[in-house]
């Protein structure tokens, strides 16, 4: 029997984030994740969804070495370690590939190498990312691995989208320019929107509002991204949980000349205390919606900031693509709050967009449609889903090798 199974790891700073999928039918045997890696009170949580059972344990994990290591033996309890002749390849996350990686690559010294070349560009990232790619390579030096890149979807953008209108030359010499990031999931919205309509993906412009604690927009002609909101960072763009997105970047200026604070202060303010954060001291949407319930003015401020963002981009995306068939919300606020999409697209009649307010309030797992009959543009709900999106990308580069 032909190996089906990919395994996708999501390795972060100090988490290891895991998935098993079956290609035959993308279910998933096996998930799980390991946090606080180099604390005392590392915790391993391990789904065996087969076997409809749960493990966790709680105990020092060293490094991403022992939590791989930890996790192999929680999937060899089950009949799906990591020497299983059923496991076609690994699939890892990376965050940033900047220009060079426009698809999925299988990992080689080389690439390893470019991967490091970038970080730079994502500091945080990256370096968790190669770790994780280490020490499964490591584990299984004779296994395909593919790695899979945030920025990846967003490389079709011309250049006059992914410019910023600073020096060329300074510009260039430190790589600057806007790459875009939650490429995984806007690639797998757009085309399970098309799927949805009934239409090629070739054939379909779609605006994808990807509204997590991370949120970004872009804009998808016929299949390719030619815009999108996260910049050089995932700090550009839309409101988020603790981000700001766009400001007047003098801000910055004014917060170390007048207010005198530090590079990592002014960094830690934008990225980590500001968004619905900053603005109400909550960034979680149900609590946010409570708030404005029991009339606080703080909250429906932060929600009426967070929408006006949005409405721009919708604004913007339309202008960018001239024609567009549909409007995809998606992760945790897109796919559950509903009272986020009906404000997103309030009054942008003249748009050709009109919600049906009874299908917008149904709740539901499946990709559905939420606009009314007569909307010119279908408005779309469309559950993300990155880690299938990583595994079929992976199995289609490898697969056929272990057949
Ligand atoms: P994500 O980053 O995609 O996991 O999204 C996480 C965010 O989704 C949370 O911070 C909440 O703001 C939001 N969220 C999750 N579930 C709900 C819900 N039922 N209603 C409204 N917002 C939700």
């Amino acid at each position: 029997m032909s190996a089906t199974r990919v395994l996708v790891l999501n390795s972060g700073s100090s988490s290891l984030k895991y998935q098993l999928l079956d290609m035959r039918d993308s279910s998933r045997p096996a998930m799980g994740l390991v946090e606080r890696i180099g604390e005392q009170s590392s915790r391993l949580k391990h789904t065996h969804v087969k076997g409809d059972a749960t493990r966790e344990w709680t105990g020092p994990i060293a490094d991403h070495d022992a939590a791989l290591k930890a996790v192999a033996e929680e999937l060899a309890k089950d009949g799906l370690g990591l020497d299983s002749p059923d496991l076609a390849a690994i699939g890892h996350r990376v965050v940033h590939g900047g220009q060079t990686f426009t698809e999925p690559t299988v990992i080689d010294e080389a690439v390893l190498a470019e991967i490091e070349r970038l970080i730079p560009l994502a500091p945080l990232h990256n370096p968790a990312n190669l770790t994780g790619i280490r020490t499964a390579r490591a584990l299984r030096p004779d296994l395909p691995q593919v790695a899979v890149f945030d920025t990846a979807f967003h490389t079709t953008m011309p250049e006059s989208a992914a410019r910023y209108a600073i020096d060329v030359e300074t510009a260039d010499a430190h790589r600057i320019r806007r790459y875009g990031f939650h490429g995984t999931s806007h690639a797998y919205v757009s085309r399970a929107t098309a799927e949805l309509l009934g239409r090629a993906p070739q054939d379909v412009n779609v605006i994808v509002l990807h509204l997590g604690n991370g949120a970004s927009a872009s804009a998808v002609l016929g299949g390719r991204c030619v815009d999108t909101s996260m910049g050089l960072t995932p700090l550009e763009g839309l409101v988020m949980g603790t981000r700001s997105g766009d400001m007047d970047p003098a801000v910055i200026f004014h917060l170390m000349r007048v207010g005198g604070m530090s590079t990592d202060e002014i960094d830690t303010l934008l990225n980590k205390k500001s968004g619905l954060t900053g603005l109400c001291g909550d960034n979680d949407m149900r609590e946010i919606r409570r708030r404005i319930d029991e009339g606080d003015a703080r909250a429906r401020l932060a929600f009426d900031i967070y929408i006006h963002r949005l409405k721009k981009y919708i604004g913007a995306y339309y202008a960018v693509l001239g024609r567009v068939d549909a409007i995809a919300f998606t992760a945790g606020v897109g796919e559950n709050a509903a009272e986020v999409r009906a404000a997103a697209v309030a009054g942008l009649e003249q748009l050709g967009l009109s919600l049906d307010p009874e299908l917008n309030a149904v709740r539901a797992g499946e990709p559905r449609l939420v606009s009314s009959a007569n909307s010119r543009v279908a408005i779309a709900v469309v559950p993300t889903d990155e880690e299938l999106e990583i595994a079929t990308q992976t199995y289609a580069l490898v697969g056929h090798e272990s057949d």
